[in-house]
C-alpha cells in the first residue's frame, strides 16, 4: 500500500504564532493536532506529499499539478516578512500522475514555485524534514463529482507505484460564524447556520459519507463560504476504498472561521 498519512488540516493564520497576534491563545488544539501529526507524518516516511489546497493558482477549467523543482513558503501575503521555508518539488511524480488524467480530464501543468498560503499554513505546522517532495495540487471550478472522479483516477496511478505516499487535504469550513451576532450587535454569540453546518460535514466526513459530501449543492457551499468541497472531493476521489478510521483531532471557532483537524489513520 503506497498510501502511509492522510489527513484534513485548516489553513488558520492564527494558528501560528507570527500571525496570531494577541489571539495566539485561540486555536491552542488546533496546533496541538498539527503537532501531533506532525510527529505521525515524520514516523511515515513519505517519499512525496501530496497537498490539496483550494488557495492556489486556480484555473476554471482545470485542475493543477504543480511542477516547480522547488518551492518557498512565505507569509508575506499577511505581512510576516520574516518566515520562509523551502521545499523540493517532487517533478518525476508530478508528470507521472498527469499523464494517465490528461487524456480523459482537463489538466494543467503549471510552474508555480511560490506557494500559497493554503500550502504553506498547514506545511510550517506538519514538516519537521522540509525534504520531503511535494506535488501542489489545485482544483478547478468544475464540478464535485469531476474532481472525485480525477482522484479515483489518480488513486489509479498511485496504486501502482512503488513509492511511498502522504496526502494532506486542507480546507476551512463555514466562514461567518459571528455574522449572525454581529448583525445583531450580541457579541459572542455563533451563527446557527455555520454551527449546524460544521457539525453535519464533520458527521460526513467521520461517517466517510462521500456520496452526501459530493451532493452538497453548490449554493450552499457558497452559503457556507467553506473553501474545503473541491480539494476534499479529489481526496475523496484519491482514498475512495481505502480502509482509514477517521479521529477529529480538534475542531475551533477562530475569526469567524470554523476549523478541523482531521486524521485519517490508515489501517
Ligand atoms: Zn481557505
Amino acid at each position: 500500500m503506497p498510501f502511509v498519512f492522510t489527513a484534513l488540516v485548516p489553513h488558520a493564520p492564527a494558528s501560528l504564532d507570527s500571525l496570531a497576534g494577541t489571539q495566539v491563545a485561540l486555536l491552542k488544539k488546533t496546533r496541538e493536532a498539527m503537532t501531533k501529526l506532525s510527529f505521525e507524518i515524520y514516523a511515515a516516511k513519505p517519499d512525496v506529499l501530496l497537498v490539496l489546497s483550494p488557495h492556489g493558482k486556480i484555473l476554471e477549467d482545470a485542475v493543477s499539478i504543480n511542477t516547480a523543482p522547488e518551492f518557498e513558503g512565505n507569509l508575506e501575503t499577511f505581512g510576516d516578512h520574516g518566515t520562509r521555508c523551502v521545499y523540493p518539488g517532487a517533478v518525476g511524480f508530478a508528470h507521472q500522475i498527469k499523464e494517465p488524467l490528461e487524456t480523459r480530464y482537463h489538466i494543467a501543468l503549471i510552474h508555480e514555485p511560490v506557494l500559497d498560503y493554503g500550502t504553506t499554513i498547514p506545511l510550517l505546522h506538519l514538516l519537521r524534514d522540509n525534504r520531503i517532495p511535494l506535488v501542489p495540487i489545485y482544483p478547478s471550478l468544475r464540478s464535485l463529482d469531476e474532481h472525485f472522479a480525477i482522484g479515483t483516477e489518480l488513486q489509479e496511478t498511485i496504486l501502482k507505484t512503488n513509492k511511498r505516499i502522504a496526502i494532506v487535504v486542507t480546507g476551512d469550513l463555514a466562514h461567518h460564524h459571528h455574522a449572525d451576532a454581529q448583525k445583531k450587535k450580541r457579541k459572542g454569540e455563533t451563527s446557527e447556520a455555520a454551527r449546524l453546518f460544521d457539525t453535519r460535514i464533520q458527521a460526513l466526513l467521520v461517517k466517510r459519507d462521500s456520496e452526501a459530501l459530493l451532493a452538497i449543492p453548490g449554493e450552499e457551499m457558497v452559503a457556507s463560504g467553506s473553501c474545503l468541497f473541491r480539494p476534499l472531493a479529489l481526496f475523496l476521489g484519491i482514498v475512495r476504498h481505502i480502509n482509514f478510521t477517521v479521529e477529529t483531532l480538534a475542531y475551533e471557532i477562530a475569526q469567524d472561521v470554523g476549523y478541523v483537524t482531521m486524521y485519517f489513520q490508515l489501517l
